[in-house]
């Protein structure tokens, strides 16, 4: 079944009977590989920004993950970045806010991309974890792309009421889990708290078994250790929740956390060309 089809079958799911998952599919590709882009990475001025009264005035630097999955046909990319026009200025992009993150893209997406033989229009599917600017940065360098989002993130007005993507941008808004091939190998996990619809993706590979790709649900280790809540998180109790909720998938599973931020973690993995099965 094709991923516009399932989308369809998905959506008339969800209307009919409130759920959001599709039998599992026994004949169904799986997913084959997936890829770690490097989407860019800085150094946070002040990380008590995530971890309120803890590591004051210390510095750390960030990475920021994009992962690309191939299943079957269709590709589908996990979060999308920094915006890749970052790469043009030599000095970053610098925060607002000094304790935040000076964001450096040392090589664009669609390079990387490139490396590895896929076009921008073979990207068939984009789901977002939520909409800060280092997630959603290259939306549109996929305008034909099926972009899944929790529908609480999309409607979630932003400034000036503005809305957080293009309104003709095809979009699935999703409300809770779904699985987007119906083969139970790439799963949406609804898991608020850092936003209003933030969300997590399970993805079960045929050797490296079952991933967790954070989104910012965490930022890195010791806040996950510690259940550490950061301060500009929209819901505290649904962080704490959402953390929780991972905790109990992963040990299901005999599942791997792979933080987003985490630099010092993301530093143990292969990045792209490199990739996982
Ligand atoms: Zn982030």
């Amino acid at each position: 079944m094709s991923l516009a089809l399932r989308t369809l079958v998905a959506a008339a799911l969800v209307a009919t009977a409130g759920i959001a998952t599709l039998p599992h599919a026994a004949t169904a590709a799986g997913v084959e590989r997936l890829y770690i882009l490097n989407c860019g990475e800085g150094p946070a001025g002040d990380i008590s920004r995530w971890s309120p009264g803890v590591n004051e005035g210390q510095s750390m630097d960030f990475v920021d993950s994009c992962y690309l999955i191939k299943h079957g046909k269709d590709w589908l990319l996990w979060d999308t970045g920094v915006t890749e026009a970052v790469a043009a200025m030599p000095n970053g992009l610098a925060p607002a806010d000094p304790r935040m993150v000076t964001w450096h893209v040392p090589r664009t997406l669609t390079a990387q991309l490139q490396e590895i033989g896929v076009a921008p229009s073979d990207i068939t599917a984009l789901a977002v974890s939520h909409t800060h600017p280092d997630h959603i940065g290259n939306v549109e360098l996929f305008p034909k792309a099926m972009l899944y989002v929790q529908k609480a993130e999309y409607e979630w007005p932003g400034a000036n009421n503005t809305p957080r993507f293009k309104p003709e941008h095809p979009a699935t808004r999703v409300e809770g889990d779904l699985d987007i091939f119906g083969d139970g190998s790439v799963t949406i996990l609804a898991t608020p708290g850092h936003t209003p619809g933030h969300q997590s993706l399970m993805v079960r590979l045929p050797r490296t078994g079952v991933v967790v790709l954070t989104g910012d649900a965490v930022h890195f280790q010791s806040n996950w250790d510690n259940r550490r809540v950061p301060a500009m998180n929209f819901n505290k109790d649904e962080t704490v929740a959402s953390m929780q909720r991972i905790a109990d998938i992963l040990s299901r599973e005999h599942g791997q956390l792979w933080i987003n931020h985490d630099k010092a973690q993301r530093a143990t993995l292969k990045l792209s060309p490199a990739f996982y099965e």
